[in-house]
């Protein structure tokens, strides 16, 4: 039976060369693709020749008026054609690179065009156009939806894909949502939602669309997690962890440093928790370099002591390597066994592992999502931390805690989220905040440049390399993309800076090197073997090399606030005083006053407050800035009220008896069984 959980080769005119072109971008179902929404739409709405606006970016209805005409200018190739629009203005539209059109443009062809118009010479500089008269195209004449592609495909052929999927599936698209709960917050059907999300009538269409698929978003994301709580509320105690003075301060000596009050604060809490018989479930909260990991490593240390195995989940491999050598130099020579666990660790080695741990005879494990998998089995699992842990979902929070009997939970975030989301977040999680930063750090001098500047910015690069530091180059992209045209990419940029910084060593990196290569350009950097890692944000999260002293971020106007925070405090880590060098150009007031913000605080909340006051319903249209991934649509910050109205609907269905078999829940609960989430009370 078709159904949208088909595969996409079921949707007519998608051949195996598409479908691949799909899974490049995680897409394999026809749900996945129908989920997959717009990053931002234009507004190519047609507009009359007369009503145009010098330097705007435009669209027009036009028809040919004589054959094109063409001058090269270096390599370039510059086409003019003679057009005149529905409304009988005269004007010359230009496109450049582009000679496989010269045939197609014959007199008396009709077209629409996108560009940017200069009225002063009446002429057109086309980056989209459209033959036919494009009124009732998905393409042109209306708010375009902008895709995210990769490869081959372009952004107009997934476009393509998707209205076709939309209209061959259209009856599958069943409502998610109790009734009742549409009704009470105007809530279009989902049906509805999904196609004015792909294809918006006007603005307003499009704001609905969204409010609709944020609320199931955050309200489904609310019922897995109290459902799962539900589920696994028992009166069953935890482990009591126990351990002498004695044995705590021997561990105390072996610290290289003297922890801060902060984490001594935060100790004293888990340690509380710990040695309580009911399960700790407590989130520890500290911005970038406040020192979380080793409070980890404090709480693995006291399960060990108690005489029961623990582990760190991290998103990331590079982190769990990191993770895994800082453990393993404090924690070894104490007698611990220490193993990682990652996607990558070899099947003998990876045996191996699984083995000890089963048998007890590893003490602490460390790795990513491949802890998570079947045949991961813990002989005596007390304490579970996860580094980062915004980046998981509420079902892998849930697997794991199976693993172990009721293990102690603590969850270490980066990410400044105010309290009462965190409550909506993670449910009645206790809250250990760290405030402070570790003695000797030096502030991190931030510089916004414009682009024009750069030049600067390599030249003090090169001065603090010539010191003998090292330093990070961000860009938002991997490779070139006809699609953003503008915006830096990793390897042009890479290639580019090569010359510049000669006599240094420079690396790249980005997510689509394997896991090994990455693993082994961020040993070499490490190392100092590599003085200037050039990357996209891969290197975002938790990296430490307190030698790196310099990060600067190209087209830093394309990340959100609490990414640059992130990007930032990749410095800072060590003795030396570190800088972050902002390039960009800002357009917009709010656009500067978010590099403002950036030089003039360091804080994270700060810079979490100020990105929530800069960000109105408006920005939906700009850049998407999902401060966490977990969301496809919804935007924790900007979306918080919804969140907020997500979360006592989900504890009001919860509270009903039996909701499961009420027939107003029926499809939501067929989700929540496609989802395993009520597994069990269903089978009851
Ligand atoms: P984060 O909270 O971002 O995970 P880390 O745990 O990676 O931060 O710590 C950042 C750096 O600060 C590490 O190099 C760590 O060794 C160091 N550090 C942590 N605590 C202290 C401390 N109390 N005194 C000095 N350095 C510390
Ligand atoms: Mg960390």
């Amino acid at each position: 039976m078709i159904s949208l959980q088909s595969p996409v080769s079921h949707i007519a005119g998608v051949g195996p060369s598409r479908e691949k072109d799909l899974a490049r971008l995680g897409i394999y179902t026809v749900a996945d693709l129908i989920c997959y929404y717009p990053f931002r739409y234009d507004d190519r709405t047609v507009q009359a020749g007369q009503s145009l606006q010098h330097d705007a970016r435009v669209t027009v209805h036009v028809t040919v008026q004589a054959p094109p005409g063409v001058r090269h200018k270096g390599r370039r190739s510059i086409m003019t054609v003679q057009v005149k629009t529905s409304d009988g203005m005269p004007m010359v539209a230009v496109w450049f690179n582009q000679l496989f059109l010269r045939d197609k443009l014959r007199p008396g062809e009709q077209i629409t065009l996108t560009g940017k118009y200069d009225a002063r010479r009446r002429s057109l500089a086309v980056s989209h156009y459209e033959f036919g008269e494009g009124s009732s195209s998905v393409h042109s004449n209306r708010l375009v939806p902008i895709y995210e592609v990769r490869g081959d495909l372009t952004p107009k052929v997934l476009r393509s894909i998707l209205v076709k999927a939309l209209k061959q599936f259209e009856t599958q698209i069943s409502e998610t949502l109790p009734h009742h709960l549409l009704v009470k917050y105007k809530l279009i059907p989902k049906r509805e939602a999904l196609f004015q999300i792909h294809l918006p009538k006007d603005g307003e269409s499009l704001r609905q669309a969204r409010r609709r698929l944020v609320f199931e978003e955050f309200f489904l994301f609310q019922l897995k997690l109290q459902a799962f709580r539900f589920l696994h509320k028992t009166d069953q105690p935890g482990v009591s962890h126990s351990f002498t003075k004695e044995q705590w301060a021997d561990f105390l000596r072996v610290l290289p440093f003297e922890l801060t009050e902060g984490q001594k604060k935060a100790i004293r809490e888990i340690l509380t928790d710990m040695r309580s018989p009911h399960p700790m479930n407590r989130l520890l909260q500290g911005d970038v370099g406040s020192g979380k990991t080793i409070i980890a490593f404090c709480a693995m240390y006291a399960a060990y002591l108690s005489g029961y195995q623990s582990a760190m989940m991290v998103p990331t491999e590079i982190l769990a390597e990191q993770h895994h050598e800082s453990a393993a130099a404090l924690l070894r020579p104490l007698g611990l066994r220490i193993g990682l666990l990652t996607g990558s660790i070899k099947e003998k080695e990876r045996n191996e592992l699984l083995d000890c741990l089963a048998k007890g005879q590893l003490d602490i494990v460390i790795g990513t999502h491949a802890l998570l998998e079947e045949g991961v089995e813990f002989a005596s699992l007390s304490l579970v931390v996860t580094d980062e842990q915004h980046r998981f979902g509420v079902e892998q929070r849930s697997i794991f805690r199976q693993k172990g009997h009721h293990p102690d939970v603590l969850f270490m975030s980066a990410t400044p989220i105010p309290r009462t989301l965190a409550m909506s977040l993670f449910g009645d999680l206790d809250v250990s905040v760290l405030e402070q930063m570790p003695a000797g750090r030096k502030p991190i001098q931030t510089h916004w440049i414009t682009s024009d500047k750069e030049e600067r910015a390599i030249r003090f690069l090169r001065a603090e390399l010539a010191k003998g530091r090292q330093a990070y180059i961000v860009a938002p992209l991997i490779e070139e993309s006809e699609k953003m045209e503008g915006v830096e990419n990793a390897v042009d940029l890479y290639n580019r800076l090569l010359d510049p910084l000669a006599g240094f060593k420079v690396g790249l990196m980005h997510g689509r090197l394997s896991a090994r290569d990455k693993e082994e350009v961020m040993g070499r950097f490490k190392s100092n073997e590599i003085q200037v890692l050039i990357s996209t944000t891969v290197i975002e999260v938790g990296v430490n090399v307190p030698n790196a002293t310099v990060m600067v971020i190209y087209n830093a106007d394309r990340f959100g606030l609490a990414q640059l925070h992130q990007l930032r405090g990749r410095v800072g880590r060590g003795e030396h005083a570190s800088s972050c060098i902002l390039i960009a150009d800002p357009v917009t007031e709010t656009g500067k006053e978010r590099m403002q913000a950036m030089v003039s605080t360091q804080n994270g909340f700060v810079l979490a407050e100020k990105d929530l006051e800069l960000r109105g319903p408006g920005e939906f249209f700009g850049i998407r800035q999902s401060g966490m991934p977990e969301f496809r649509l919804g935007d924790l910050v900007a979306d918080a009220n919804v969140m907020r109205v997500a979360r006592e609907e989900a504890q009001y269905c919860m509270s009903l008896q039996d909701f499961w078999i009420l027939p107003e829940y029926r499809d939501l609960v067929q989700y929540l069984k496609d989802e395993k989430v009520l597994k069990a009370p269903i089978q009851d």
